[in-house]
């Protein structure tokens, strides 16, 4: 292994983890079992889009595959620099920023990048082009003061870069200051932690969440073979605690594009108390565009599954659209028709509205 010989206690201490994430690409090489040319195309897809990935998450790979599902969430390829399609803020997100890190597409729920962190970069990940320009984490008090003059916010989401990297006694603070301001009814946090690095998520980290209440975790699991012994701890310590914890899912082509591997993933969620929310269509990101699944093979997917698992299972499969028209459910009464270049939703009175296909197919 490149990372030693830890002990089990060492292996189970989340610093000795982040201590130890792999961040040269290089290093894999005798575990990628590539020549030095292959091994040369994923230091360059690393030079562009930085690689770095915890023990615990790389011990998931099974390195023999190279088509393995857990790898190819985390290890570079050479498709990341193809740059015919995709656009590097699929969202406009940078426009939609009335103060540095906080993002508002809609009018009651304010986005905020909490930090740049991450212990684990995703491939497939939707800022890969913006983060690493996005610096340090953001100034707070702007932040919190914008929120405070905006009545309408009811729900603040921490998302980032992940949250739950940062020490908990800044974490305690920046809730505990969501929380003096009356309107926020609702504080949610997306983070990927209890898949890539489960052992963050530790009682102390439980208790600072459990006290600023209402809150969700919104995690992100894609495979069943996520879902580790750690991984449900993990989401038993949140829920135990009283934080309910849902699932946001991407469906990624050669990870989880059949019904067989996204029934395996949403049970063994629900096993493990975690609601699956959404399943969603993998955002046209500059570097991520391979991972996509053709809209109308994403939909007959999803539709089987709404079937073929009981109801507290089914996620939502939807797709982000740029700007105001925010977040599309994807199943057939709601959608009219899908070509390589429309997509034609029925909107509430009936009545057809026509947008882009941003998934080209
Ligand atoms: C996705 C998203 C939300 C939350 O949307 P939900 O449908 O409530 O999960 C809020 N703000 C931004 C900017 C988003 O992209």
């Amino acid at each position: 292994m490149t990372w030693g010989d830890p002990s089990a206690r060492e292996w189970a201490d989340w610093r000795w983890q982040l201590a130890h994430t792999v961040s040269d690409v290089r290093a894999l090489g005798p575990l990628l079992g590539v020549g030095a040319r292959q091994l040369g195309r994923l230091s360059a897809a690393a030079a562009r889009y930085p690689f770095r990935a915890t023990p615990y998450y790389l011990s998931l790979v099974e390195w023999g595959n190279p088509r393995d599902p857990i790898r190819r969430q985390c290890v570079p390829s050479p498709p990341e620099l193809d740059n015919r399609f995709g656009r590097k803020d699929p969202f406009s997100e940078a426009s939609h920023a009335p103060v540095p890190g906080l993002v508002r597409r809609y009018r009651d729920r304010a986005l905020v990048m909490a930090t740049t962190q991450c212990a684990t970069y995703c491939r497939h990940c939707t800022r890969k082009n913006l983060l690493p320009c996005v610096g340090a984490g953001p100034a707070w008090e702007p932040i919190a003061r914008y929120v405070a003059q905006h009545p309408e916010i009811r729900e603040v989401i921490l998302s980032g870069g992940d949250p739950l990297l940062l020490p908990p006694r800044a974490l305690d603070r920046i809730l505990a200051r969501l929380r003096r301001i009356p309107h926020v009814e609702v504080i949610r946090v997306g983070t990927r932690l209890p898949a890539v690095l489960p052992m963050r998520v530790t009682d102390a980290l439980c208790r600072v969440l459990a006290n600023h209440r209402p809150l969700w975790v919104n995690t992100q699991f894609n495979h069943p073979r996520e879902i580790t012994p750690e991984s449900a701890q993990a989401c038993s310590r949140l829920v135990c605690s009283g934080v309910p914890v849902s699932n946001q899912a991407v469906l990624l082509r050669g990870v989880n594009d059949s019904l067989p591997v996204l029934r395996a993933l949403c049970r063994g969620l629900q096993a493990i108390s975690v609601r699956p929310y959404y399943l969603f269509q993998c955002d046209p990101v500059l570097g991520a565009t391979h991972f996509a699944v053709p809209l109308r093979r994403g939909m007959a997917i999803a539709e089987r599954l709404r079937t073929a698992v009981g109801g507290l299972c089914v996620p939502l499969y939807v797709l982000d659209l740029r700007g105001a028209a925010g977040k599309i459910l994807l199943e057939p009464s709601r959608v009219a028709s899908v070509t390589k270049r429309w997509l034609t939703i029925r909107g509430r009175n009936g009545r057809l509205v026509r947008h882009r296909n941003p998934c080209r197919a």
